[in-house]
């Protein structure tokens, strides 16, 4: 398994040739046939679910490279956390990546909500609960309250892992890197946050 530098450095350059219009892999089944057997992926990546935002696409990775988790959001739960343990612990991958995005319904429900909307029921508001603190602390009254509150929210997210149980040791070691970035949904570009 390799490093997570160059872990990070694969995603980025793909994520180049996505943007340049030339993605070298389809998603066609000689392709699924030829990672069949065992998978050995390098990289786990935890997204929205917003239909504009495919992670294999957007990442142009083909079959086996890479694990993929979308929640609204990208909220973390038991089994999510659960999803991405596994892939760290039993299939050795050292990247861990949150990808937020531009105009996130999920961010923008929570903003709304705060501002003295009506609080969705149901399991939808345990998302807003989740993405809640991001917005308060950027202020729920800023003019950029929603672009300044998904970033908040990636970097909070990573947080979260960094200080799992089992992610902690291999983070402080360098072994294992948690990054968040952002997905522009313009231009398909995706930008590391800076921290
Ligand atoms: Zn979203």
């Amino acid at each position: 398994m390799g490093s997570p530098r160059t872990a990070l450095a694969e995603l980025l350059s793909g994520n180049r040739r996505f943007v340049s219009g030339q993605p070298v892999h389809g998603h066609d089944v000689t392709a699924a046939a030829a990672a069949s057997g065992d998978q050995q992926p390098y990289a786990v990546l935890l997204g929205c679910i917003d239909s504009r935002v495919p992670l294999e696409a957007i990442f142009d990775q083909t079959f086996g490279a890479i694990c993929v988790i979308r929640t609204g959001g990208h909220v973390l739960d038991r089994a999510v956390l659960g999803s991405i343990e596994y892939v760290v612990g039993e299939l050795g991958v050292t990247l861990v990546m949150v990808l937020g995005h531009e105009r996130c319904g999920a961010v923008a429900s929570t903003v709304d909500v705060l501002r003295g909307g009506r609080s969705p029921g149901g399991a939808l508001a345990h998302l807003v609960d989740q993405i809640a603190p991001a917005v308060t602390e950027v202020g729920v009254d800023d003019p950029r309250v929603l672009p300044m509150a998904i970033r908040r929210h990636a970097l909070r997210t990573v947080a979260a892992l960094r200080a799992d149980d089992l992610f902690a040791a291999p983070v402080a070691a360098g072994r294992l890197a948690v990054v968040g970035a952002l997905y522009d949904l313009t231009t398909g570009e995706v930008t590391l946050l800076e921290e």
